[in-house]
Order: C-alpha cells, then structure tokens, then sequence
C-alpha cells in the first residue's frame, strides 16, 4: 500500500504560514481496511505522539488497529519528516504537507480541524475555528485572532498515493 500524501490547496491572504503543531495535532481520517474495504464510519485522528504496539514485537505504529469487519491487524503511521507548512507563496496551489506510511490502514478522507490549525503571521500565532465541513476556511474570529479578516477564501484536501 506504501505511502499517501495529504495534499492541501489554500488561498492565503495576508498569512505567512499554516501548519500543523506540535507533537498534538490531531490529524482527523477516515480510513478504510486495505484487507476488505470497510472505511470507517466515524472520524479518527492521529497523533505524532501516539503510538502503539505491532503484534509480534515488530516494533510500533501511530495506530494500530483491528478491522471490525475481517480482524485483521493493521497499521498506519504519521511520516514526521515529511510534515510541512504550507507558506504564502503555495497559495492557490497544491502542496503536500504530510504523507503516511500505510500497512493495511489507508486514509481516504481528512477533516482539517482548523481550530488547531495555528497561523504565523509576523511571529504571533493566529487561532482559526474549526468549520462543520471541514472543507472551507471562513472568515473567523477564533479565541486567539484578533482580526478576523485574516482568512479569506478556500482550503481543498485530497489524498494522493505517494510514488517513490
Ligand atoms: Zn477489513
């Protein structure tokens, strides 16, 4: 199954930088059991600070997890090194901000959680609120923003296979 990349497009207005942060951010998935095709119904998340143990002391995964439907064991992983911001000048483009490592457990849909989402802008982090859709970045006013018209226009996600 290999790697998939969660690329993300976005028109930024005035903002330097969006990015996932810290070892927290909760990456929100639907998943689907490479073994039968079931997706799961409810949204899960990964966490880079999450991790459990592989059958058979094959070391750990960021989650492990057993299919309902068929019982296999599988397993995904969030690929650190691969997380990435996504800056000004990707604006309007698409860009690859984290790619998984997938055994059995393949993301299909994401859910970006916005409240957790901190914007960099001229070193003050901007807090944005979180949208029903996930699918759109709407003008906000979130605990931490004080201009509300920090964000304008559309973020779209897709899952793509990662071909090395
Ligand atoms: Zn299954």
């Amino acid at each position: 199954m290999g790697r998939i990349g969660l690329q993300l497009r976005a028109t930024l207005e005035n903002i330097t930088r969006l990015r996932a942060e810290g070892e927290d951010f909760r990456w929100y998935l639907k998943l689907k059991c490479g073994n039968c095709g079931e997706v799961s119904e409810k949204w899960q998340y990964l966490r880079l600070m999450d991790s459990a143990p592989l059958k058979g002391g094959r070391g750990s995964a960021t989650m492990v997890q057993k299919c309902k439907l068929c019982s296999r064991e599988n397993s995904i992983d969030i690929l650190s090194q691969t997380i990435k911001p996504y800056n000004a000048e990707d604006s309007e483009k698409f860009k690859t901000i984290v790619e998984f490592e997938c055994r059995g457990l393949e993301p299909v849909d994401f859910q970006p959680q916005l409240e957790q989402t901190k914007l960099e802008d001229h070193g003050q982090f901007q807090a944005v609120q979180s949208t029903p859709q996930g699918s759109e970045l709407k003008d906000s006013s979130g605990p931490v923003c004080n201009d509300s018209s920090l964000v304008h226009g559309h973020a779209l996600c897709h899952l793509t296979p990662c071909y090395f």
